[in-house]
């Protein structure tokens, strides 16, 4: 952290629409950096007002493509949309996530925009410990609506799930893992399904294999049942529609109560990620802490029970 770093400051700035100021902050969280606490400290009384809308599915089904007609679509009533890229496969790939998408340039230039690949450059928390932090800003900084985009690998999907209120689990013709790949696990964590691509051949199997194991699924009374929304998200076919679901999925999780439900349990994961990384963080394990090692020698010089060591850690 540089001593002249001004949380409120460049908080306020970005809260007034300055770009620049917005990327240093989130790039704070990448970094891991100690200037995040007064950070949080200064965002949170404006925080709580973003829809955020998760976007997950295995790489080339079109999530970029998606998120920029939903950009695209939220734009067009006036609201600031955020996206918010996160790639968990590679620590290093920052950047390379969208600086690729050309259809994302579309909206490069538009002020109501902001849009970042964030990679969580190794780092104790990983994504669980960055992803709500960057969205905290987003948040703050008087984003409307903020998606967040990730390649659906494993825990790393459900970790994005758990910070959307609403999750679109996306899903293409022709990409060899239609249903039997994404397991019964995509049922969980889907809102909705966005079957994309549909101007391809193999677009209506793949409506009709999810059509199929959500029929198969138990929903209680009352709850979500994930709604099928087949798109082309290269020609803008079926956005409407998908629009019209993340609205009726948005006005559910409010008459619900599930979305302040889940965002108790985003709160949740968030400070626990952040204290679980605390602590790993006191253990040593980051290179150049030498607590663990200093206790480690008088622990294997027999100087020192194992549990004194270890409650000398954990009390720091
Ligand atoms: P991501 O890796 O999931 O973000 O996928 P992209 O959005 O980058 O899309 C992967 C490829 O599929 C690109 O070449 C897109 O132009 C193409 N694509 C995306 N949506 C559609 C669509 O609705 N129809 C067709 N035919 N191609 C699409």
């Amino acid at each position: 952290m540089r001593d002249d770093f001004d949380a409120e400051a460049v908080v306020a700035a970005a809260r007034a629409g300055d770009a620049r100021s917005l990327g240093r902050l989130v790039s704070l969280v990448e970094n891991g950096s100690a200037a995040l606490r007064p950070v949080m400290r200064a965002v949170t009384p404006y925080t709580g007002h973003a829809r955020v809308i998760g976007l997950t599915g295995s790489p080339g089904v079109g999530k970029s493509t998606v998120t920029s007609e939903l950009v695209r679509s939220y734009r067009a009533v006036g609201l600031r949309v955020g996206v918010l890229a996160v790639d968990p496969t590679s620590p290093f790939s920052g950047g390379a996530l969208l600086g690729d998408r050309v259809r994302m340039q579309d909206h490069a230039t538009d002020q109501g925009v902001f849009i970042r690949s964030m990679a969580s450059r190794g780092h104790l928390g990983g994504l669980a410990w960055s992803a709500p932090q960057a969205l905290r800003i987003l948040d703050a900084a008087g984003f409307d609506v903020i998606c967040v985009e990730t390649v659906g690998v494993g825990q790393a999907e459900v970790e994005i799930a758990s910070l959307a209120d609403s999750t679109l689990v996306i899903l293409a013709p022709g990409m060899g893992d239609s249903i039997q790949a994404a397991k019964a696990g995509i049922l969980e964590i889907a809102d909705i399904f966005v079957v994309n691509k549909s101007d391809r051949p193999g677009a209506q199997e793949v409506v009709r294999d999810l059509r199929n194991m959500i029929a198969m699924a138990r929903y209680e009374e009352g709850s979500w049942k994930p709604p099928i929304v087949s798109v082309s998200a290269a020609t803008g076919d079926g956005i409407d529609e998908l629009i019209a679901r993340l609205d009726a999925h948005w006005t559910w999780l409010g008459e619900s109560g599930e979305r302040e439900q889940r965002r108790v349990a985003r709160a949740r994961e968030e400070i626990s990620a952040i204290a679980v990384a605390d602590i790993r963080r006191r253990l040593g394990v980051l290179p150049g802490e030498s607590r663990l090692d200093d206790l480690a020698g008088l622990v294997a010089a027999g100087k020192l029970d194992p549990y004194s060591a270890a409650d000398d850690l954990v009390a720091g």
